[in-house]
Order: structure tokens, then C-alpha cells, then sequence
């Protein structure tokens, strides 16, 4: 039995002025794609008529089994190209599934996050550094994407991506063309700091108020006056180790390495040397927010421990499929309904 929880409709008064929400039954339609009977309703301000389906990510697609195993793909390092190839559809309806199922992902988390907030917050190690990759040209549009994880459970909180500045010591042929895109694009400028900046705001904001935070970074410079400058008081330590060290169980900065590590192996677009890098880093972000819902709230921490990242840290008491976790366009529908 689905009672709808809030008028579908975006504009519809209830949500600006905060009227209650009332509705009443009006009859079924039977959907055409399998034929199950489904129960519509009207909202008793705005009138609109909706249904339960209305409320679901796969809301009026014709297959509606097709993005869970475009979501496993999304996860394994294949290619849209190849996706379209092996689910036997066209390219653009792969890139349109992409945005929808990133977009629920992400809102997935923000939920949980959310709700951790209202609960007092976490507390931890926290652990941060920026992936480099690029965007159509490895020279001149590189591109970085700070990433934030919780050390001892894995667990990703925030990540996003920035344009760095073109590559220094450019062939003149490289610096013509570095030349050419100026002219139609405007000078290419870092957005590092700021986006780590927004990585420890997110932070700040989803952790105990009352407890000092411990981050870990490498040696960059501008870590230690962006950390000071967002966390404050707040943070009590900042452990750093040099970049160069070996990379290995006993670096400091092996979760977070490892967190990179996994990345690179799932996401086709950060697969080094590759025919498949990003065209664009929006569509690279949408991309990690689906391979976030796998690693935080579907797959064991280790593939031995059942256990999540999640219910690690104690964010939720149970290990999510894919099925559930995709199920509302809305995710605190779901995560309401009982974790
Ligand atoms: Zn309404």
C-alpha cells in the first residue's frame, strides 16, 4: 500500500507555502510496458494527477529493468560506447540513464548525510586528496577531483570536480592549439582550492560540532591554510605525509590511495592512457556519484567483509541493493520507510 508522502508537483503550493498536503484516490491506468495496474491520485491543491510511478527513477521508461544493469556497467570500466553496444540501445539513452541514476545516487547520499547531521554528526579520521585526470586533452584541460573519506571505514563523504590551468612546458605545436582554445574558451584557471574548500565545508557541517576533527593529507601548502581557514578551532590535528612516499599498507594516506585505486578501476573515464576519458568533468562527476552508491552503501568494505562503508561508521544498519537504492527519484521516500 503506497500512501503518496508530498504533492509530486514542484510548483504546486503546498511546498512554497506550506500547506498540508491532502489527496484522494482516482481510479488505475495499466502500464504499458507490462500491463500491472497502477493506482493514480490527485493532489487536493494543485489538482495535478499523479501516481505512485511518478515517484520512481523509472519513471516513464519504457524498459524499466534496463538501468540496473546499466548501473552495474556504470561500475565495471565499460565505456557508454560499449554499454550501448551490450544492452542493445542507442548511445543518448545510455548518457540520459546516466544523469538520472547519478542524480538519485547523489541524492541518495545527501539524504543519508542529512539525516546523520540530525542525528549529531560523525566523528573520525578524515582523510582528503585530489585525483588528477583530465577532460578531452590530458595537456591542456587537466582536471582534479578532491576527494573526502572517513579513514577507518572508507567511507567517501565528498567529492567533486575542478579545471586545473593547462600544463607547463608545452611544444610549440601544443602551446598553438593551447592558444587556439583560449581564444574561444577564456583562459583555463585552477579551481583546486575552492573545490577543496567545499570537500572540508561538507565535512564541517556533517560532523559532531562538540568534537575536534583529525584530518590526513599530503604536504601541499595550500591544505594547511585552507584546512585552518574552513575547520577553525576545530580542527585539532592535521597529520601530513610527503606525496613521493611509497605508496603502500603502511602510508599514512593508504585508504585514500586505495579509495583512487578503486576509482580508476571501475570508472571507465579515469582508466589512465585511455580512449575513454571524460568529455566533460560534469559528466565525470555524475559518474562518481553512482560508483559513491556502490562503495558506501552496496559493496563490503573489503569483498571477504559483507559489512559496508556505511554500516562501518554506523551511518545505517544495513547493506542496500541496487533494486532498493534506485527505487525513489526521491531517496528519503525510501530511507524513511525503514533502514
Ligand atoms: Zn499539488
Amino acid at each position: 500500500m503506497f500512501n503518496p508522502p508530498f504533492c509530486p508537483i514542484l510548483d504546486c503550493p503546498t511546498h512554497s507555502h506550506k500547506i498540508a498536503f491532502t489527496w484522494r484516490k482516482r481510479g488505475f491506468y495499466s502500464r504499458k510496458c507490462d500491463g500491472r495496474r497502477v493506482r493514480r491520485y490527485s493532489c487536493n491543491t494543485c489538482n495535478h494527477r499523479f501516481s505512485a510511478q511518478t515517484f520512481k527513477t523509472d519513471f516513464r521508461w519504457r524498459k524499466p529493468k534496463l538501468h540496473f544493469r546499466l548501473f552495474d556497467l556504470f561500475i565495471s570500466k565499460v565505456t557508454i560506447r560499449q554499454m550501448a553496444r551490450i544492452t542493445r540501445v542507442r548511445r543518448p539513452t545510455v548518457e540520459r540513464r546516466l544523469l538520472r541514476l547519478g542524480q538519485t545516487c547523489k541524492d541518495f547520499h545527501a539524504q543519508v548525510l542529512n539525516q546523520l547531521k540530525d542525528r549529531g554528526g560523525i566523528r573520525g579520521i578524515f582523510q582528503l586528496d585530489e585525483l588528477e585526470t583530465y577532460e578531452q586533452n590530458r595537456r591542456l584541460s587537466p582536471v582534479t577531483m578532491p576527494v573526502l573519506i572517513e579513514r577507518s571505514s572508507y567511507f567517501v563523504i565528498h567529492g567533486e570536480t575542478a579545471a586545473m590551468a593547462a600544463r607547463g612546458g608545452l611544444s610549440s605545436g601544443w602551446e598553438k592549439k593551447k592558444k587556439r582554445l583560449e581564444k574561444s574558451r577564456g583562459v583555463r584557471k585552477s579551481g583546486s582550492s575552492n573545490s577543496v574548500r567545499n570537500s572540508l565545508k561538507r565535512l564541517r557541517e556533517i560532523h559532531k560540532p562538540s568534537v575536534g576533527i583529525h584530518l590526513q593529507t599530503d604536504q601541499k601548502a595550500s591544505y594547511r591554510t585552507i584546512s585552518r581557514e574552513i575547520l577553525k578551532d576545530q580542527l585539532q590535528s592535521h597529520s601530513t605525509t610527503s606525496s613521493k612516499a611509497k605508496r603502500d599498507k603502511d602510508n599514512l594516506l593508504f585508504p585514500i590511495n586505495h579509495t583512487f585505486a578503486m576509482m580508476r578501476d571501475s570508472i571507465s573515464r579515469l582508466v589512465r592512457r585511455t580512449w575513454a576519458a571524460s568529455k566533460s568533468r560534469l559528466r565525470l562527476e555524475t559518474h562518481f556519484w553512482i560508483w559513491v552508491a556502490y562503495r558506501n552503501y552496496i559493496r563490503g568494505v573489503t569483498v571477504r567483509t559483507k559489512t559496508t562503508p556505511a554500516q562501518a561508521l554506523g551511518v545505517l544498519v544495513r547493506a542496500w541493493g541496487r533494486v532498493d537504492l534506485l527505487r525513489w527519484k526521491w531517496p528519503q521516500i525510501g530511507l524513511t520507510e525503514g533502514h
